[in-house]
């Protein structure tokens, strides 16, 4: 039996419809007998890039040569390059197992034979083309930049930007078509049609979960769907997929949300516990729960909750009233920073626990706009503002002043009781310094903080030089003391208050700031208000962050310490140096092509030597 992928790969550019931005414009080359030489290929895995490529093949060998643009599909030519019987005029190569410049030479030896006929095209199609080292591309430069007739390179690539830092000079010879990510409903219809060409009738239910699992992908779609068929004769059923795919049921998730829902955070253990025995993977979890929350969400705002049973929706609709946008869309950006975390860690139950107490006790917007209403409608002011005004008044001489009447003014914040304190049980409060907020995570925190905050200055006049924060981590309330604001800079607080400051700057619309900081980790500070920062990675975007975003850094640590004056990174070697020399590199290979160019002695003898860069 054919695998169903392999089975109904298109024969046509009509047929690859969801990429047809790129497919009409291939095909339309072809009929005007237009045809580039080289051609880039981007986008996700699975979405029809070889598939397109083979097409284009099959197209400009075609033995009826149609004037559409199109292959016929049946000739001889087209039926072997289509099942990928072994062909002269097509050439396909693997880079991720072909990376070395021997392959390299081997290709460009090939390149200058002429295809097998007058009229056919010999057609090198490069998979996974990213893989390829710098020497290959060098050759493959050089064949680019004078191209024998009728010969066509497609590279193929999931990583564009990886050639784009290893090979530029190519990327300018080639013609880039960028595929989409298919959508869902996309791969539904796509399985639908298969399926019923099959003589095999689905669930919709049963379509949406293998379109969900494929991700993107529709290789990915028509391979599950074989193993959902592997696993017997009839009809394809939601739950037969939920079997053969592994997948939790979505009365797990429903029941997941009711828990959340009625702050039943002691039943968090036993339902993870028997998720964990029925052998689960935790990420898969994690992805449908975001779903699941997401759904809630859309019915909360009044959209539709795309592929769920109606039973599920039905269940969501009933349950809308429990939770309010916000606290759905704060449950979604936990789960989102928790992810790249998560895929690494080795107690993925544990960390799924966590995230369900922190989930069951967290503070509801709702729960605020409660106290609000009974406060008569008065608006809380934004976080931090009333406090930081009050504050600096007394303290502004203090802060601006030299280090030591800072660090008296310090004392005198520490020694002072503060309102909070005392009525929480100052002595836990104070055993427990500010660094071990460190472990909790950032935005549930930022986010009980701003409720916290808030009924704080409704209830009373905010506390003057030291506040107390409630942290919500792992089902247990810790209070936590935050640093005076006017106290000189100590770097534990500064350490302890770090994810709190990323969070304070994700709220004001600097994410990617925001993440860079959750990335680094502050290393030093000085009396006169350096906080020096080192990032935990070398990262270019992260590094790059920082260094422009150094001001609302500033900005946003001053909320906390009001003596923060400068922000600045620490480099290490390693992130400094390795983009200056991939730049270097690609100015040179740039050079050496330009060169080659003007001078045809110099092209020569770069290419007797095969230099690779000329010095
Ligand atoms: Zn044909």
């Amino acid at each position: 039996v054919l695998a169903l992928a392999r089975k109904y790969r298109p024969k046509t550019f009509a047929d690859v419809a969801v990429q047809s931005h790129v497919s009409t414009t291939l095909k339309g080359a072809i009929a005007r007998g237009r045809v580039a030489h080289g051609y880039l290929l981007c986008g996700p895995r699975g979405v029809g890039k070889t598939t397109l490529a083979r097409v284009l093949a099959m197209a400009l060998n075609c033995e009826r040569h149609l004037e559409s643009g199109e292959p016929c599909g049946e000739c001889g030519s087209c039926r072997r390059i289509w099942s990928g019987a072994a062909s002269l005029d097509v050439v396909e190569i693997d880079a991720a197992s072909n990376r070395g410049v021997d392959d390299a030479r081997d290709l460009r030896e090939r390149a200058m034979y002429a295809p097998s006929g007058d009229r056919q095209y010999k057609v090198y199609i490069v998979d996974e083309a990213h893989m390829l080292t710098r020497e290959a591309w060098n050759a493959l430069l050089k064949i680019l930049e004078e191209p024998p007739p009728r010969v066509v390179f497609v590279f193929a690539t999931t990583e564009p930007q990886k050639i784009a830092q290893s090979a530029a000079p190519v990327l300018s010879r080639l013609q880039r078509f960028d595929f989409k990510r298919i959508g869902p409903a996309e791969i539904r219809e796509r399985l639908s049609h298969v399926l019923s060409s099959e003589g095999i009738s689905a669930e919709a239910e049963a379509l949406a979960a293998l379109a969900r699992a494929a991700d993107g992908s529709m290789r990915d779609a028509l391979s599950l769907a074989d193993q959902v068929l592997a696993m017997g004769d009839g009809r394809v059923t939601a739950a037969r997929v939920r079997e053969a795919l592994g997948l939790i049921p979505e009365d797990e998730y429903l029941a997941v949300l009711d828990l959340i829902a009625d702050r039943r955070a002691a039943d968090v253990f036993p339902v993870v516990a028997r998720l964990a025995e029925s052998g689960i993977d935790f990420g898969g979890f994690l992805v449908g729960l975001a779903e699941m929350i997401r759904a809630q969400l859309a019915v909360a705002l009044g959209g539709t909750t795309g592929d769920l049973s109606d039973r599920a929706r039905d269940a969501l609709i009933a349950g809308r009233d429990r939770f309010a946008a916000a606290d759905l869309l704060r449950m979604l950006s936990v789960i989102g920073e928790l992810e790249p975390r998560f895929r690494r860690s080795g107690q993925q139950q544990l960390l799924v626990e966590i995230l369900l107490v922190r989930f069951a006790l967290l503070d509801r917007s709702i729960e605020i706009e409660d106290i609000l209403r009974s406060l008569g409608g008065q608006g809380a002011p934004p976080a931090g503002g009333g406090r930081g005004a009050a504050r600096s008044e007394r303290h502004a001489p203090a802060a601006a002043g030299p280090s030591g009447m800072r660090s008296e003014s310090a004392t005198e914040a520490r020694n002072a009781p503060s309102t909070d304190a005392r009525s929480e049980g100052s002595g836990a409060a104070r055993s427990m310094d500010a660094a071990s907020g460190r472990a909790m995570s950032a935005a549930p925190a930022a986010a009980s903080l701003r409720a916290d905050s808030m009924r704080e200055s409704l209830r009373e006049p905010p506390p003057d030089r030291a506040r107390v924060e409630t942290i919500v981590d792992g089902g247990s309330a810790l209070r936590v003391q935050a640093p005076a604001r006017s106290a000189p800079l100590d770097l534990n607080q500064v350490v302890g208050q770090w994810e709190v400051v990323a969070e304070r700057l994700r709220a004001a619309g600097k994410p990617l700031l925001a993440t860079a900081l959750e990335h680094s980790s502050p290393v030093a500070v000085t009396a006169r208000g350096d906080v020096t920062i080192e990032l935990n990675e070398p990262n270019d975007f992260f590094e790059r962050a920082v260094v422009d975003g150094a001001r609302d850094v500033v900005a946003a640590l001053r909320e906390w310490f009001a003596g923060v004056e400068r922000v600045q990174l620490r480099r290490d070697e390693r992130v400094a140096s390795a983009p200056r020399r991939l730049t270097d590199e690609m100015v040179r290979a740039e050079r050496l092509a330009s060169l080659g160019k003007r001078d045809p002695v110099l092209r020569a003898a770069i290419d007797a030597l095969d230099l690779d860069v000329a010095d």
